[in-house]
């Protein structure tokens, strides 16, 4: 399959823990699409094992609000209340896209609705859990976050899920393969 045409941005939102980045990893192992990720850039604190310029470009709070004020950003949000920005570059995006790439962001909805004011052809969808106790299951089980970040996470999460509807596509990370599975349907039928 060569579906090169017409590259897309694909954005994906859903609660911290819901599985985005397990599901993204198989999407793009398993669709035979050019996916690129966008990298996002965030003031947060590297997790054990992330990588700069891998996972996030990870940038002081002047920095950041330096690119913020040059306009580097296309959006960016503080995503978990106060303290901790996150932001979509502005060149990356274009970039991967110019390069032929459909272009994957990972960010939250307030970012996707940014997105979508400016990008209106952009596929957005939405990572849903089954029920909110698989959630904070999923969030404990990767043992990544203080209890108070979980806390935060999963009032983001409540608040999130209220906001499903608005997305175009909406995907139950349960059984993972069907979710894969529907996922790679939904971009084959923006080719
Ligand atoms: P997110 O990127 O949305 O924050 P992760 O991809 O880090 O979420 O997943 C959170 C946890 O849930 C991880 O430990 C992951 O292995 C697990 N997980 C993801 N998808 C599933 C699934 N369909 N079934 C069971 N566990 C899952
Ligand atoms: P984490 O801290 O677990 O890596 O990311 C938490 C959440 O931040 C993700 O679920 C994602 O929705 C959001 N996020 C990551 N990057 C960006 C970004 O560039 N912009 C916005 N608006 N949200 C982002």
């Amino acid at each position: 399959m060569e579906p090169k045409m017409q590259p897309k941005l694909l954005v994906v939102s859903g609660p911290s823990g819901v599985g985005k980045g397990t599901l993204l990893r198989r999407v793009f192992a398993e669709s035979g699409f050019p996916l690129m990720m966008s990298v996002s850039a965030t003031t947060r604190k590297p997790r054990l094992g992330e990588i700069n310029g891998v996972h996030y470009q990870f940038l002081s709070a002047e920095e950041f609000e330096t690119k913020r004020k040059a306009g580097e950003f296309l959006e960016c949000f503080e995503v978990f209340g106060k303290g901790t920005w996150y932001g979509t570059l502005r060149r990356t995006v274009e970039e991967g896209l110019v390069a032929g790439n459909w272009v994957v962001l990972e960010i939250d909805i307030k970012g996707a609705r940014t997105v979508k004011e400016q990008f209106p052809d952009a596929v957005l969808l939405f990572i849903e859990p089954k029920n909110i106790d698989v959630l904070k299951e999923r969030l404990l089980g990767r043992g990544t976050e203080t209890e108070e970040a979980m806390r935060r996470r999963l009032a983001t999460a409540l608040e999130e899920l209220e906001h499903a509807h608005e997305f175009e596509h909406r995907i139950v990370n349960d059984d993972l393969d069907i979710a894969v599975r529907q996922f790679i349907d939904i971009i084959k039928s923006k080719v």
